[in-house]
């Protein structure tokens, strides 16, 4: 007998070969999707009945800091050159006790998981090797699947932002990765690079080699800011030194201010691109990327952010994204004269960038980011027979435009159920709420933006 079956869900499977699907079952053993169809002959120790129900595969946000979920709502009238770097970066984050990270992370993860996001890229800035420790603790307890990143420790804007000459700790990430990250099924681990617009060539080169012996996935901010304070910036030099360096294994965020040569250079190379458009339009980061990505064929993926400023909900990022590239494709064919009589991207292409593509910049397309025989049950089922979805005529737009996280009934990551009834599972939720508060009102004090 099987562990789990799903029973006649709308299966939104994003699989060419599975397709879209009516009245269609989902056999679930040892974490893995065996089988998808209608009426499937099988029994399971688990039937969840999807009537009524969208099954999608889950989220994959490709960028968040998820440290800061206790400082929510502080940054929704902030710029990154301004307040960003001045509060975040330059004093909060040098705030964090491990214990911080460990609630911060905890709840960043328990938002994700309530709104329909199974795996997180989830970039920390740990002070030490404990916060980072902490961090790791707190994704594998919530359940989330998720790509730990080591970035630059939070303690010293100075030490690691201004032409750095100081590389990643290096014994910390190993002695991370080794002890808590290695073995573990749902973490992952990439290395957070900083570029030449942030260190010297010497470092931005020495901990992209560190996450190649290591073999695991380097991110980067990359081209958001116009930083002054480096050489590199006095004239545009797009990737520098770390030009002929790119592949798959490197995943660029924001990426705004490069020019369609150097994102054409890394599409073919085949690199990735995280776009925070929700983020990036309000913080000055420039014009979101995905133009130039789609422009030199590649596709965009998805990611929150800052959630400091905003939602952790992909819904969003989903919708803004599709929204501004459709408004740029718009607008070309209105300055030529025409008339616009079609879209340029549709419902589908974001949805596939809320999930598959980011699973491929994650290194993940064969474990998840579609609903596949063979493939991770990381599954996610919505309401649409609610009286804010129903009716439903197409899922994809049910899914992309009218739900919420509201309407997100079910989750599973690897097989295991963690929202169900709406509800998420995990006795931490409570256990763990009011320190989660505590420590978002101490940083928020310690740090006297408010004072
Ligand atoms: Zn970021």
């Amino acid at each position: 007998m099987a562990d789990r079956l799903i029973r006649g869900a709308t299966v939104v499977s994003l699989d060419d070969d599975v397709g879209t699907q009516e009245e269609a079952d989902v056999l679930i053993d040892g974490g893995e999707i065996v089988e998808i169809g209608p009426g499937l002959d099988a029994s399971a120790d688990d039937v969840i009945d999807a009537e009524g129900k969208i099954a999608i595969p889950g989220f994959v946000d490709s960028h968040i800091h998820m440290a800061q979920t206790q400082v929510r709502g502080i940054a929704g009238d902030w710029s990154l050159m301004g307040e960003y770097f001045e509060h975040m970066l330059g004093n909060i984050t040098g705030l964090y006790q491990p214990e911080d990270h460990y609630l911060g992370g905890l709840f960043g993860a328990f938002e994700k998981l309530y709104s329909g996001t199974t795996t997180a890229l989830d970039w920390s800035y740990p002070n030490t090797l404990e916060h980072g420790e902490r961090a790791v603790d707190a994704l594998s307890d919530a359940g989330l699947r998720a790509v730990y990143t080591y970035g630059p420790p939070g303690d010293d804007a100075a030490k690691w932002w201004y032409e750095s000459d100081v590389g990643l700790p290096e014994g910390n990430v190993r002695e991370l990765y080794d002890g808590k990250i290695r073995d573990d099924d749902l973490l992952s681990l990439a290395l957070g690079l900083r570029g030449p617009d942030f260190c010297v060539d010497e470092t931005a080169r020495s901990d992209l080699e560190l996450a190649r012996e290591l073999g695991v996935l380097a991110t980067i901010h990359m081209g958001a800011a116009q930083w002054t304070s480096s050489e590199y910036n006095d004239e545009y030099q797009g990737f520098g030194c770390l030009h002929d360096m790119l592949g798959p294994d490197f995943n660029v965020a924001h990426g705004n201010h490069f020019t369609q040569e150097d994102v054409q250079h890394a599409v073919d190379a085949g690199a990735s691109f995280s776009s925070s458009p929700e983020v990036e339009m309000q913080m000055g980061h420039g014009i979101p990327v995905t133009d130039k990505v789609l422009s030199a064929g590649g596709r965009p993926t998805w990611g929150v952010d800052v959630c400091s400023n905003i939602s952790g909900d992909m819904g969003s990022q989903m919708r803004i994204g599709l929204q501004v590239q459709r408004m740029f494709d718009n607008q070309r064919i209105l300055e030529e004269g025409e008339e616009v009589t079609g879209v340029s991207i549709t419902c589908r292409d974001t949805l596939e960038m809320a999930t598959i593509e980011g699973a491929r910049a994650l290194g993940m397309e064969d474990e998840i980011g579609t609903l596949t025989p063979g493939k991770r049950a990381d599954v996610v089922l919505l309401d649409k027979d609610d009286f804010l979805t129903a009716p439903c005529h197409d899922p994809i737009e049910t899914v992309v435009f009218q739900s919420d996280p509201s309407h997100i009934d079910t989750v599973l990551v690897d097989g295991e159920p963690v929202k169900r009834d709406g509800k998420l599972l995990n006795p931490l939720v409570s256990e763990e709420f009011d320190r989660f508060v505590q420590s978002g009102r101490r940083l928020i004090e310690e740090s006297g933006i408010y004072a």
